[in-house]
C-alpha cells in the first residue's frame, strides 16, 4: 500500500545533518577516518553531581506517575531564580515559566500557537532550520531576514516591507547566533523591542548559548531589555551549557500570555519530562558552576587552535565571542557546497556548508568546536597538506 503524506510534511525539507550523515557513513565504510565538525554537540560528558541526583530522583516512585506537562513548580521557580541571579531578570515561576523536552520542542510548538495557514512569519537567514520547520508545519510562510557580516549577523530591521511587518505575527531571533557565533548589542535588542510594539509581532528569541562564552564576554538576555517580557519570550536549555544535550529538558520564559498558550498546547500533546530529569536540571542550575568556565575554557582553547591553525595557511577565519562554532566564508572560486566537498574527499574532514542554515549562507561554512584539541589538530594536518592554500 501507498501513504500519500500530508502537504506540511511533504512541504518539510530533510534535516540537514541527515544528508551529512549519510556521506560520513559512506566514507567511513570506504575505511576513511572522518573527522566530523558537523554537528554542534558537546562532547564533553554531563557532570557528574546531576547524574548522582538524577539517580536518586529516579528512585522515588513519586516520580514515576505522569508530571505536570508545563512542569514542577520547583523546576520553574529554579529557572526563574536563575534568571534573576544571571540577567536580573524578575520571573513569575506560575506564569512566566514553561518546561520543554529541549528548547527545540518548544521552538517547533510555538508556531503552532500564533500561526494559521497563510500567515508569515519573520525567520533569520541564515539560522537554526528549526525555526522554519517549525512554521511550514503551521502552513506558515517564512519571510527571510538575511543576516550580514557588514550588520554583525543582526538583521536590519528597515530592510523589511512596512506590509511584510504589519502582516508578520512572529518573529524568530537567535543570540548569541547559531550558526554565525555572533552576539547581539543592547542596542538591537531595544530596536527589536521597538519594531515589535509598532507592528504586533511576538518575539521568540532561542537563547541556549548565552553561557557559552570566551575572553571574559558575558552574552545578554533578550528578556533583561526594557519592555521585552511584554512582546516576547525566549527559549533556553542546559543543553549546551551542562553537556545534557541528550537529556531533553528545557524552558520558555516570558509574556504570561504566551507562557500559558504554549502550555495549553503542550498538555494536549505531551505530558511533560520525567520529574527525576527535572531534579537533575536543577541540579545543574543551582549545583557547582565551575564547570561552565572549565567548558569554556576548552572550547576558547579549541577555538584558537582552529582559527590560528587554519589562518596560518591563508583561511579567512575569526574567533567568535560565544557558542560552539567558526563561520567563515568560502574561498573564491568555491561554493559551501563544492568546499564541503572538496575537504571531505581530500582531508576526510566534515564540515557543514552555509546553505544547510538558508540560501544567504551560501558563501560560508560552519565547523564545530566539539572535537578534543588531537583531532582539530589532525584535521588542520589533513586540510594543509591535501587542500592546502586558498584564494579568499
Ligand atoms: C542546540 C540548539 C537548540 C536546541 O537545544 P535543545 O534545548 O537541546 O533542544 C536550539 N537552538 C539552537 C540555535 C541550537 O543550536
Amino acid at each position: 500500500m501507498k501513504f500519500t503524506e500530508a502537504q506540511r510534511i511533504q512541504n518539510l525539507p530533510p534535516y540537514l545533518f541527515a544528508r551529512i550523515e549519510r556521506q560520513i557513513q559512506k566514507k567511513r565504510a570506504e575505511g576513511v577516518d572522518v573527522i566530523s565538525l558537523g554537528i554542534g554537540d558537546p562532547d564533553m560528558p554531563t557532570p557528574v553531581h546531576v547524574i548522582e541526583e538524577l539517580y536518586k530522583e529516579a528512585k522515588n516512585p513519586a516520580n514515576h506517575q505522569y508530571p505536570s506537562s508545563v512542569g514542577m513548580i520547583d523546576f520553574r521557580r529554579v529557572v526563574a531564580d536563575w534568571y534573576g541571579k544571571r540577567f536580573g531578570v524578575q520571573l513569575d515561576p506560575q506564569t512566566e515559566v514553561v518546561s520543554l523536552i529541549g528548547s527545540k520542542e518548544g521552538i517547533a510548538h510555538i508556531s503552532w500557537c500564533y500561526l494559521d495557514p497563510g500567515d508569515t512569519i519573520l525567520v533569520p537567514d541564515p539560522a537554526y532550520p528549526v525555526y522554519a520547520g517549525g512554521a511550514i508545519l503551521a502552513g506558515a510562510e517564512p519571510y527571510y531576514m538575511p543576516l550580514t557580516a557588514e550588520r554583525g549577523f543582526m538583521p536590519n530591521l528597515a530592510d523589511i516591507p512596512t506590509a511584510v511587518a504589519k502582516k508578520a505575527k512572529l518573529m524568530f531571533l537567535n543570540y548569541p547566533n547559531n550558526p554565525t557565533g555572533a552576539v547581539a548589542t543592547e542596542e538591537f535588542f531595544r530596536e527589536v523591542v521597538a519594531f515589535a510594539r509598532e507592528n504586533e509581532i511576538l518575539v521568540c528569541h532561542d537563547a541556549p548559548y548565552t553561557e557559552v562564552a570566551f575572553d571574559g564576554y558575558k552574552p545578554i538576555s533578550f528578556l533583561q531589555i526594557p519592555g521585552a517580557k511584554d512582546v516576547g519570550i525566549e527559549f533556553h536549555s542546559v543543553s549546551k551549557t551542562y553537556n545534557m544535550t541528550g537529556w531533553r529538558i528545557g524552558w520558555a520564559a516570558g509574556h504570561p500570555d504566551v507562557v500559558e498558550a504554549l502550555g495549553r498546547l503542550k498538555s494536549n500533546l505531551d505530558s511533560g519530562q520525567f520529574q527525576a530529569l527535572q531534579y537533575a536540571a536543577m541540579a545543574a542550575l543551582t549545583g557547582p558552576q565551575d564547570v561552565v568556565e572549565k567548558n569554556n575554557n576548552i572550547y576558547q582553547e579549541r577555538r584558537d587552535i582552529l582559527v590560528d591553525g587554519l589562518n596560518a595557511i591563508g583561511w579567512k577565519l575569526e574567533k567568535p565571542k560565544a557558542t560552539i562554532y567558526i563561520w567563515a566564508p568560502v574561498p573564491s572560486g568555491y561554493t559551501s557546497e563544492s568546499l564541503t566537498e572538496l575537504v571531505l574527499e581530500k582531508a576526510g574532514v566534515v564540515i557543514t556548508p552555509g546553505t544547510g542554515y538558508g540560501p544567504n549562507g551560501a558563501e560560508y561554512f560552519r565547523m564545530s568546536l566539539t572535537l578534543p584539541t588531537g583531532r582539530l589538530r589532525e584535521a588542520i594536518e589533513r586540510i594543509k597538506k591535501n587542500v592546502g592554500k586558498v584564494e579568499f
